[in-house]
């Protein structure tokens, strides 16, 4: 058999990883040793770092294909120095994350975890009563990236009645408000749901001072990178009650989540399911193949980034 060139990089789904195994005969990067000059495609899981270092490793390398649709975890920059190009998988993920964005506006608002905590505790059985929560109807949700995902997390929730305020690094031709800035926009929302690329560009782009303009009755909920947010200053609004809660798909230092927001009942916290059904899934897979082929025959991707 000739040798192969595909190299899967990180841990990727069974039904990724068979494809290559069975397509391409590919072998993990721990498996290739020092037999890495035919290696020209890689295909990394999600959040996998390819660096400087994984580029070195692979000196035959002219494509990444990366699983998913954010690509922070790949030096781009440094990719297109050496001639490397480098995929993503957009839109086949919108309607998933869309989905679980507004489920967590949902819960924040009305405390659906909460409340089901209350009811196993046994309170409610007690004798207890759950507190009232918020309403969406009339709710000023602000998006901020307002991008193929945030776009659809403001169609879905304007059937609620929630109000749709955002800020991009560029106004959209959209019927709803734009705030020049982060902080414009959290002053004007109840709830702001954080949709933008992480990476340096967007590192802490949610910092103290759009907390406290997010104020004591406001709701944030992060759905894109744990990057983007000043994870010390949330907890310390959260602990200070400069914050009424928030809703986490995603953390700093994934897969460990800040001590201090464990034992809160004012938080919902998932472990970064955003994209995590069969469905969306086999998609992601299915476009990664479809940019691994692609290049091989013609050089080209068929979604890469800019
Ligand atoms: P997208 O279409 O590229 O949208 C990103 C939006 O963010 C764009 O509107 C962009 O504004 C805006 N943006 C970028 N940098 C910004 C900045 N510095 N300040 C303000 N806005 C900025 O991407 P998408 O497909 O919607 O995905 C968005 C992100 O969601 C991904 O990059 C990923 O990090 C995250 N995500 C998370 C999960 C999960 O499982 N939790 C799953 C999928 C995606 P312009 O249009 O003006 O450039």
């Amino acid at each position: 058999m000739s040798q192969p060139c595909v190299v899967r990089v990180g841990p990727l789904m069974p039904f990724l990883e068979d494809a290559l195994e069975r397509e391409y005969a590919a072998p993990s990067l721990a498996e290739v040793g020092t037999q890495t000059a035919g290696l020209t495609v890689a295909v990394a899981g999600g959040g996998t770092i390819i660096g400087a270092a994984e580029m070195d490793a692979l000196p035959g390398l002219r494509a990444v294909a990366n699983f998913g649709v954010g690509y922070d975890n790949v030096d781009v920059e440094e990719a297109t120095r050496r001639g490397i190009v480098v995929s993503n998988t957009p839109d086949v993920l919108t309607d998933a994350v869309a989905d679980l964005t507004v489920v967590l506006v949902l819960d924040v608002l009305r405390q659906v975890s909460s409340a089901d905590r209350f009811v196993r505790r046994g309170e409610w059985a007690a004798g207890g009563r759950f507190p009232l929560t918020r309403e969406v109807r009339g709710t000023v949700v602000g998006i901020l990236g307002l991008g193929r995902i945030g776009e659809a997390v403001a169609q879905r929730l304007e059937p609620f009645g929630a109000r749709i305020a955002y800020h991009s690094r560029s106004p959209k031709q959209v019927p709803w408000a734009f705030h020049v800035s982060p902080v414009e926009l959290a002053r004007a929302s109840d709830v702001l749901v954080v949709l933008t690329p992480g990476g340096a560009d967007t590192h802490h782009l949610v910092d103290a001072s759009v907390i406290d303009a997010l104020g004591p009755d406001g709701f944030l909920v992060n759905v894109s990178r744990g990057s983007v947010v000043d994870e010390t200053a949330l907890v310390a609004a959260l602990e200070e009650g400069r914050l009424a809660g928030a809703g986490l798909d995603v953390f700093a230092d994934e897969p460990h989540v800040p001590t201090a927001l464990l034992g809160r009942d004012d938080v919902v916290l998932l472990p970064h399911v955003g994209s995590a059904t069969v469905q969306t899934r086999e998609a992601m897979a299915t476009l990664v193949l479809d940019n691994v082929a692609a290049f091989l025959a013609t050089g080209r991707l068929v979604t890469p980034v800019s």
